[in-house]
């Protein structure tokens, strides 16, 4: 896939079964996301919001439908393509061992330090960078991190990888208020022009969206704009 991508995501009725199981946890779900559309999920917790983000960036396959990216189906997509394509900031954002430095720079590879620093201070985080700055070591034998410093950490990747597609799993889930603000303020800046599917349970800053979609257990079960619902 050579093309610049623009962001076009077309999911036309997919059902998923996780192995294993005989229960469907998505049943049917169609939405479009033209280029640049900013989408909002919301749901009771189990209905299948994550499960329906595995499958866009094709972590498992759907049994039943298909999704297309720009028109091309996700199957057809290489690998890297793909990665370049969408960025995703997941519920439970992996922090490894290794420095910080090392915990950004898969996000973007030609990144720099002060790049990573700039981003660090935009998420709250530069408290981090105390004593050993970038190469602070987290995780095991190192800097112990809260649930909140994740999440940002998560928030500090998708700013530097910048890819057209942003999807979002409760990004900012766990942080307090003004924080939260501050961060759906940088997201909402930074993902201007890209196609924003937003995972949530809180009821901030819909207004802001194109569009919000209701799920329940594994379906659409009603959509429109925000003074509609
Ligand atoms: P939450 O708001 O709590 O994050 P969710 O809407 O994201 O919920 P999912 O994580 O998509 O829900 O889970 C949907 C259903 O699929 C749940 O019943 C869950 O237990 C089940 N499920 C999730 N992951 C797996 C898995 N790897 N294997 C089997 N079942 C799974
Ligand atoms: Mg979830």
């Amino acid at each position: 896939h050579q093309a610049a991508t623009m962001g076009n995501i077309d999911i036309q009725d997919i059902s998923y079964t996780y192995y294993g199981s005989d229960k469907p946890v998505l049943k049917g779900i169609s939405l479009s996301l033209k280029a640049g559309d900013k989408v909002a999920l919301l749901g009771r917790t189990g209905c299948g919001k994550s499960t329906l983000l595995q499958l866009l960036t094709r972590n498992w396959d759907p049994q039943q439908g298909t999704i297309t990216l720009d028109g091309t189906p996700l199957a057809q997509w290489h690998e890297s393509s793909l990665r370049e394509a969408i960025t995703v900031v997941s519920q439970r954002v992996d922090v490894f061992n290794g420095s910080l430095r090392e915990n950004l720079i898969l996000a973007k590879p030609n990144g720099t330090d002060e790049e990573f620093k700039s981003v660090l201070e935009q998420v709250g985080l530069e408290a981090l960078l105390e004593g050993k700055g970038l190469d602070t070591w987290l995780g095991e034998g190192g800097r112990q991190i809260s649930g909140g410093e994740r999440r940002r950490i998560g928030i500090a990747r998708a700013l530097l990888h910048d890819a057209p597609i942003l999807l979002m799993d409760e990004p900012t889930e766990g942080l307090d208020r003004r924080t939260e603000q501050q961060i759906m303020a940088l997201l909402q800046k930074h993902a201007k022009d890209k196609t924003v599917l937003f995972i949530t349970h809180r009821l901030v800053g819909l207004e802001q969206m194109d569009h919000i979609c209701l799920m329940d257990e594994g379906e659409i079960t009603e959509q429109g704009k925000h003074d509609e619902l």
